[in-house]
């Protein structure tokens, strides 16, 4: 099988590659130009257009109502948790099979991530097993919903949109609603996913983008806060600029802020790769295409495809394991980086982290499945244009 996979692989990568990574930013567009202004201008720091620029154009295409850039994914999220009132000691549900991120986020507040299990049609957050299991082991009082078994509040539930692929969302804002559950979406992934047609991010009170290096668009490092409350969205510019009260001279501040502001120099390569954006999401969906073309009769695996309720903007592609095959997967890994196709596994699932081992959790049998038959394959935008060219 994987002599096999590797020929398939290589049929839809470039020949002329000795090494082909997970996922490479493409900078083809007015990087260079936008960049170059900051700095003959100076305005390479916490103020200049490009932010305001950046935030009004990721309204604009997610059709959120207001963006504000921060310096990174973790950042935004940490910010989002804090603005929906989640405090000291409450829980946050948050499916295990994520980046460190979310986890960590959560705990920077003092409250505690709360396992819950994926589905394997989304490889995201179960709706449906999470609204049993809540059935079991929560109850809602007049002060929000309380953990039966802990007796701590829980306060919001954070799905993730795993590899850019949304997860199913009406069900669990339902949920949200009979347990009184802030939804904040780690969007980190999925700029340019939608779920029946509308943009990720725009479901729960209040999301996070990333623009790390590997994301869709890259601004360095980077990320957002997306609300359509306008209050919400002015409390996290307050927040993220240390909380200082406007004022021509006086320094006066009124809350322990954070110094979480996008720099002008990031947002103005956030603003050139913006404008790439529709492109790149074409390259993904035909890379995709020739993935799921090459890929489909191979017995023992499935390339995971967009969910029927969404579309997704592929950013990382990945392949699945039939159980049966799961134990292939090292050998997988070795044989595929060994030969210059770089390949990637499933995160480890948070509860097996240290610091997260003791924190309540479901039954996470699917995630724990998943997690052992996940591969991650070159996902880079240029390698969907290839084919056409040819
Ligand atoms: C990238 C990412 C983040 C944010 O990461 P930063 O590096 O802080 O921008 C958060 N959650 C998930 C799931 C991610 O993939």
């Amino acid at each position: 099988m994987i002599p096999l996979l590797i020929e398939k692989l290589r049929s839809v990568l470039p020949a002329d590659r000795s090494f082909i990574a997970l996922h490479e930013p493409n900078f083809q567009g007015h990087e260079w130009d936008y960049v170059k202004e900051c700095l003959d201008t100076g305005w390479v720091s916490s103020v200049g257009k490009y932010v305001d620029l950046f935030e009004q154009q990721l309204a604009a295409y997610t059709g959120v109502h207001h963006a504000v850039a921060v310096v990174n994914g973790t950042a935004a999220l940490h910010i989002s948790l804090l603005l929906v009132g989640v405090e000291a000691g409450d829980e946050v549900l948050m499916p295990t099979l994520t980046f460190i991120a979310t986890a960590n986020a959560v705990t920077y507040c003092g409250a505690i991530p709360h396992f819950v299990d994926s589905e394997e049609r989304t490889l995201g957050l179960d709706p449906r097993k999470l609204d049993a299991y809540l059935a079991e082991i929560a109850e809602v009082r007049g002060d929000g919903c309380f953990n039966k078994q802990t007796g701590r509040r829980i306060k919001a539930v954070v799905p993730m949109h795993t590899f850019g692929h949304p997860v199913d969302l009406d069900p669990l804002l339902d949920l949200c609603e009979r347990y009184q559950l802030e939804l904040v979406e780690d969007a980190a992934e999925s700029l340019g996913s939608f779920y029946k047609g509308k943009h990720t991010g725009g479901f729960g009170r209040i999301a996070a983008l990333s623009f790390n290096g590997n994301k869709v668009i890259t601004t360095g490092g980077g990320g957002a806060i997306l609300t359509n409350d306008p209050g919400l969205a002015q409390r996290a510019k307050h927040l993220t600029t240390t909380a200082k009260v406007p004022h021509k001279w006086e320094y006066n501040h009124d809350a322990v802020g954070y110094n979480y502001r996008l720099p002008n120099l990031n947002a103005a390569l956030g603003c050139a790769q913006l404008e790439q954006l529709p492109g790149f999401l074409e390259q993904k969906r035909a890379l995709a295409q020739h993935y799921q073309e090459a890929l489909q009769d191979m017995a023992g695996l499935t390339f995971v495809t967009e969910p029927d309720f969404a579309t997704s903007n592929y950013w990382l592609n990945a392949i699945v394991l039939d159980e049966a095959q799961a134990q292939l997967r090292d050998e997988l890994l070795k044989a595929t980086n060994e030969q210059g196709i770089m390949t990637r596994p499933f995160w480890t699932g948070m509860h097996k982290l240290p610091m997260f081992a003791q924190c309540p959790r479901m039954d996470l049998a699917v995630a724990e499945s998943l997690e052992r038959r996940t591969i991650n394959i070159p996902s880079s935008t240029f390698l969907g244009g290839r084919h056409d060219e040819a």
